[in-house]
C-alpha cells in the first residue's frame, strides 16, 4: 500500500481498478510493448501516417482552389516528408528493436529531424523546423487519439489516472464507465478539474508522481474530499474508505432536503444562486439543486467536444435548447473562452510561449471574427426564445469591449434585413477576470449592463500563479487580500451606476467565502450545481448585518492566512457541517 496526496477537485470517495492513460499532447511517454505487439504497433503508425497524408492532401488541394498554387506548395513540402522512407523506417526499426511505443518512436524521430534542420546553414531550411513539429503533431495526435479510443473500449468501470487531461477529454468522458480520476498535474481551477466536478466525478489532481507508481489493474482509492489516493490499498484501508463512502451518501441526502427552500438570509435579503454550465443537458442538474436559472454557460465546450467547428445551426439548436430548459428562468450565456488551455487536440497548431497571457478569449474571437460573428448570430437568435444575456470574457481593455458590442449590432443589423426575431432589449455584460478591467470597472460600468467576476482567472492574473499548475497550487487562493481588494472595486463601481454584479468563479461555491461575499456586497452567486444547497445552506444561517462586519474585519487583514482563518472561524460558528465541506483555498 502506499499514498500520495494532490488537491481535492471533485468531492465523492472511489474505490475501484486504475486505468493508466497516456494521451497527453506534448507528454509522450514510453511504453514496453511485448515482442509479439510489434507488428499491431507498426500498423497502427501505418495508419496514423495515412490518415495524416489523406488530411494534408485535401488541404492542398483546397488551398490550390481557393488560394493559387504557389501556396499550395507548402503543403507539398509536408507531404514528401511524410511519404519519405527515410523518415519511417527509423521509427520501424525503433520499434522493432527498442520493443517501444509508436507514440516514441515518432516523437524520437521527428525530435532528430528537427535537430537536424536546425543545424543547417541556410535559414530556408531552420525555418522549416516548425513544419516538422507541426507534422510531428499531427501524427501524433492522431496516435494519441487511437489511444483515446482504446479508453473507450474499456468494458469495466474503471478510475482513470493520467498525467494530465484536457479539458476536452474530461468534457468526453463516459460517465458510467469512469468511477473517479486522479492526475499527476493540474490545479483546482484548471479547466479539467471544473468539468470533472460539473460531471460529478470524483477527482483528485497534482499528484506530481502518480503515474509512475501505478499500473492498469491496480485497485485504487481516489478521495475527492481530502485529495488523498491509496495505491493497491489493504483490507483495513477498504473498510475505512467504505465507511466514508457511506457518510458522504448521508449528507448528500440532507442537502437536497434544502432544494425547494428560499435562498434568504436570516433577515430576509434573496442571494440568487445560479449553475455554472458546459452542455445544455446540466439545466437539470441546475434546476435539480435548487438554482434559479444559469449564471454562466461555458459555450466553448462545444467546440471542445466536436472534431469540426460548429456551425450556425448546431450552436442555435444548442443555446435554444438551453434556454427552452430553463422554462423562463435567467440563462447567462458566455462567448467562446477558447484560447490557453482550451484547445482540442486539432487547434494546438501554435503552441504559444505563454498561452495565458496569449490569443485567448475575447482576443481570440476578436481575431477570428467570421467564427465570433457565427456565434453571435446563434445567441442573437436563440434569445427570441427566453431570458437571455450575453457576457464577454476575459475583457482586458475598454476598446475590445467596444469593438465587441459594435460586432454585435452589426450582427442585430443583419437579423433585422432578415426579419429574423431576436431579444432587443438582450443585457449584454463583461467578466471581470483581469486586474486592468478590475482597476477600471468605473469606465466598463458605463459600458455594460452586468458585472461577472470570473474570480479563476482573476486570481491567477492577480497574483501570478498559473491556475492549472500543481507546483505553485500552495499560492493560489482567493483569500488574498489583493483579489478582495479587487473585488471590493468592481463592486463598488457597480453600484455607483446600478450595475449588477455576481461571482461566477469557483469561490462562489465554496462556503468558507459566502459570508464575505455577501458583506462585500454580492447577491449573485453562479456555482457548479451540486454545491448550490451548500451555499444556500450558509446564506439561511447568516444575517447581512453579521456578513459586513465580518468583511469590514477581514478587509484589516494583510495576509491570506488572516483571512482564512477569520473565515473559517466565523463558518463554524453559523454552520458548522458546511465547514467540513469547504475548500478554503479555492
Ligand atoms: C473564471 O475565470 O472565474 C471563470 C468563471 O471562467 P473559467 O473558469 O471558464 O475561465
Ligand atoms: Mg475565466
Amino acid at each position: 500500500m502506499e499514498s500520495l496526496t494532490g488537491i481535492a477537485v471533485s468531492s465523492g470517495v472511489v474505490i475501484g481498478r486504475a486505468h493508466v492513460l497516456d494521451a497527453v499532447e506534448r507528454y509522450v511517454p514510453e511504453r514496453r510493448i511485448p515482442e509479439d505487439a510489434v507488428e499491431a504497433e507498426i500498423e497502427r503508425l501505418w495508419e496514423a501516417i495515412g490518415s495524416v497524408l489523406d488530411e494534408l492532401t485535401e488541404l492542398r488541394n483546397k488551398t490550390e482552389q481557393e488560394l493559387g498554387a504557389d501556396p499550395a506548395k507548402i503543403l507539398d513540402f509536408h507531404i514528401g516528408v511524410l511519404q519519405d522512407p527515410t523518415l519511417v523506417s527509423p521509427m520501424h526499426d525503433r520499434i522493432r528493436t527498442g520493443l517501444v511505443n509508436a507514440e516514441r518512436a515518432v516523437a524520437e524521430r521527428f525530435e532528430e529531424l528537427a535537430r537536424q534542420f536546425r543545424g543547417m546553414g541556410s535559414a530556408v531550411f531552420r525555418q522549416k523546423v516548425n513544419d516538422i513539429i507541426d507534422l510531428d503533431r499531427r501524427v501524433l495526435s492522431k496516435l494519441l487519439g487511437q489511444s483515446d479510443n482504446r479508453l473507450e473500449q474499456v468494458s469495466e468501470p474503471v478510475v482513470l489516472v493520467a498525467h494530465e487531461l484536457t479539458p476536452s477529454q474530461t468534457a468526453s468522458m463516459d460517465r458510467t464507465k469512469i468511477l473517479g480520476i486522479a492526475t499527476d498535474a493540474g490545479g483546482r481551477t484548471s479547466h479539467t478539474s471544473i468539468v470533472a466536478r460539473a460531471l460529478e466525478i470524483p477527482a483528485v489532481v497534482g499528484c506530481h508522481e502518480l503515474t509512475s507508481v501505478i499500473q492498469t489493474g491496480d485497485q485504487i482509492i481516489v478521495d475527492g474530499e481530502t485529495g488523498k489516493v491509496v495505491i493497491r490499498p489493504n483490507e483495513e484501508e477498504i473498510k475505512t474508505y467504505r465507511k466514508l463512502q457511506e457518510e458522504r451518501l448521508v449528507r448528500v441526502a440532507s442537502y437536497r432536503e434544502l432544494v425547494d427552500l428560499d435562498s434568504k438570509t436570516l433577515d430576509g435579503t434573496n442571494i440568487e444562486l445560479l449553475g455554472n454550465i458546459e452542455f445544455p443537458d446540466e439545466v437539470a442538474t441546475v434546476l435539480g439543486n435548487g438554482g434559479n436559472g444559469v449564471g454562466l454557460y461555458r459555450t466553448e465546450f462545444l467546440w471542445l467536444t466536436n472534431d469540426h467547428s460548429p456551425t450556425e445551426e448546431e450552436q442555435f439548436e444548442s443555446y435554444r435548447r438551453t434556454i427552452e430548459l430553463l422554462e423562463g428562468r435567467p440563462l447567462t450565456i458566455r462567448t467562446f473562452d477558447l484560447g490557453a488551455d482550451k484547445y482540442t487536440q486539432q487547434r494546438a497548431e501554435e503552441p504559444e510561449r505563454n498561452p495565458f497571457l496569449g490569443c485567448r478569449s475575447i482576443r481570440y474571437c476578436l481575431q477570428n471574427l467570421p467564427m465570433f460573428k457565427t456565434q453571435l448570430r446563434a445567441i442573437m437568435r436563440a434569445s427570441a426564445f427566453g431570458t437571455m444575456k450575453i457576457m464577454f470574457p476575459l475583457v482586458s481593455n475598454v476598446m475590445e469591449l467596444r469593438q465587441t458590442k459594435m460586432l454585435l449590432r452589426d450582427v442585430c443589423e443583419e437579423l433585422d434585413e432578415e426579419s429574423i426575431p431576436y431579444d432587443r432589449d438582450l443585457e449584454a455584460g463583461m467578466m471581470v477576470e483581469v486586474p486592468s478591467a478590475a482597476l477600471m470597472a468605473k469606465v466598463f460600468a458605463s459600458e455594460v449592463s452586468f458585472f461577472s467576476i470570473g474570480t479563476n482567472d482573476l486570481i491567477q492574473y492577480t497574483l501570478a500563479v498559473d491556475r492549472g499548475n500543481e507546483r505553485v497550487a500552495n499560492l493560489y487562493t482567493g483569500a488574498h487580500p489583493a483579489v478582495l481588494q479587487l473585488i471590493k472595486t468592481v463592486v463598488r463601481a457597480a453600484r455607483r451606476k446600478s450595475v449588477n454584479v455576481s461571482i461566477c468563479g469557483e469561490i462562489a461555491a465554496d462556503p468558507i467565502y459566502t459570508m464575505l461575499l455577501i458583506g462585500l456586497g454580492i447577491r449573485t452567486l453562479s456555482m457548479v450545481p451540486a454545491q448550490i444547497p451548500v451555499i444556500k445552506r450558509v446564506i439561511r444561517s447568516v444575517d447581512v448585518e453579521h456578513c459586513e462586519r465580518v468583511a469590514r474585519k477581514i478587509g484589516t487583514f494583510d495576509s491570506e492566512r488572516q483571512v482564512l482563518n477569520c473565515l473559517r472561524d466565523e463558518l463554524r460558528k453559523v454552520d458548522p457541517e458546511s465547514s467540513i465541506t469547504t475548500n478554503g483555498d479555492s
